[in-house]
């Protein structure tokens, strides 16, 4: 699945927001956000025009596509799925989102970021239930172990993110083994587990039009 490959702090500062897309340095003065909010390109300075509903709208869908790392095809996938599910379709839309291997094994403390996070997984360095996935959209299901395969407990990003992964916390539906490198999923995530600022119900308005 393709993904974006170009700079990403400019992402953050064109959503005006820290979207804590590079791990380590996203806690630091070094942040783009933090140094320079403004919309990124020549006239970033002078847009600040009035935002129409639709404009809103696509903003809000842009920025969730940026945090969790996804293109559009995909991210439109998961709201159909998410509008075939029982329930609130944008909770529902959340849901699948936060429970994609990558975004698990970011959440466990396992990654500095989602990105790192997804390389991890592509490159075979967890296991799931004991077994070797490298899928990073792979739906975790309630009772699921994830777990750093033995012969890469040496890496030291690793090792770093877990060492840090308190400045973040691991969310209540996941519990780290540090020791271990491994975690659990106790429960699916819900709305309340969701940290970042989103409007979910924009994005439903969005493509229910
Ligand atoms: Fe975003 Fe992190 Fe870059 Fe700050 S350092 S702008 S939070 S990706």
């Amino acid at each position: 699945m393709a993904r974006y490959i170009g700079p990403v702090c400019r992402l953050c500062r064109r959503e005006g927001l820290k979207l804590f897309l590079k791990g380590e340095r996203c806690y630091t003065e070094k942040c783009a956000v933090e140094r320079r909010n403004t919309i990124p390109g020549q006239h970033g300075l002078a847009r600040k025009g009035k935002v129409s509903e639709f404009g809103r709208q696509l903003r809000e869908k842009q920025k969730v596509k940026r945090i969790y790392g996804i293109i559009e095809k995909q991210f439109r996938g998961y709201y159909e799925m998410a509008a075939r599910k029982e329930g609130v379709t944008g909770e529902n839309l959340l849901s699948f989102l936060e429970r994609r291997l990558d975004n698990t094994a970011y959440r466990l403390g396992l990654a500095a970021s989602r990105a790192e996070a997804r390389l991890l997984v592509r490159h075979g360095h967890l296991l799931v239930n004991g077994k070797s996935c490298d899928i990073p959209s792979l739906q975790v299901r309630a009772g699921d172990e994830i777990k750093v395969r033995d012969a890469s407990k040496e890496i030291s990003r690793i090792v770093e993110s877990v060492e840090a992964v308190d400045r973040r916390g691991v969310p209540a539906w996941l519990t780290l083994d540090r020791k271990a490198l491994s975690g659990k999923v106790m429960t699916l995530p819900t709305r309340a587990d969701v940290t970042m600022p989103i409007e979910e119900r924009l994005i439903v308005e969005l493509y229910s039009k």
